[in-house]
């Protein structure tokens, strides 16, 4: 895959909270081309999987039961520096200190639940986008 792709989720907190359409507006906004969108909810291994790097993590238990507890939006998205862009534009892992704009200030409730997932790297936008589409649903 090209290295100007990103990967993200709309977590359970912000698809239930009904932010689905305004965070995909902003995304929009932001000068991302959709490659591949859909709706879909996560099996506890799903999660496990996904979610593997911290395993060890004292809240892994709790960030797996949020992630399968309802419906997550799944996305790849291509832009120029879309990796560390797309992570500017959700700002920071904790809302409380996230960057004014930014869609988890805007749209996230606490450190666990921040409505959006970005990946963290080139490396992973890769191997995150291949775990939930298959090459012929990427466009
Ligand atoms: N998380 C959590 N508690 C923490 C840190 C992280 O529940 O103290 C959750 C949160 O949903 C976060 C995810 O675990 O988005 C992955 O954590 P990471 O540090 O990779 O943050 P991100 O890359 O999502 O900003």
């Amino acid at each position: 895959m090209a290295t100007n792709r990103t990967f993200t989720m709309i977590k359970p907190d912000a698809v239930e909270n009904g932010h689905t359409g305004a965070i995909l507006e902003k995304i929009n906004a932001a000068g991302f081309r959709i490659v591949a969108l859909k709706k879909t909810q996560m099996t506890k291994r799903d999660a496990e999987t996904f979610y593997a790097v911290h395993n060890e993590r004292p809240f892994f238990g709790e960030l797996v039961e949020f992630m399968t507890r309802g419906p997550i939006i799944a996305a790849v998205l291509e832009k120029d520096n879309a990796v560390e862009d797309f992570r500017t534009l959700i700002g920071a892992t904790n809302p409380a200190e996230a960057a004014e704009g930014t869609i988890r200030k805007l749209y996230a409730t606490s450190i666990g639940e921040n409505a959006v997932h970005g990946s963290d790297s080139d490396e992973n936008a890769e191997i995150e986008s291949n775990f939930h589409f298959a090459g012929r649903e990427m466009f």
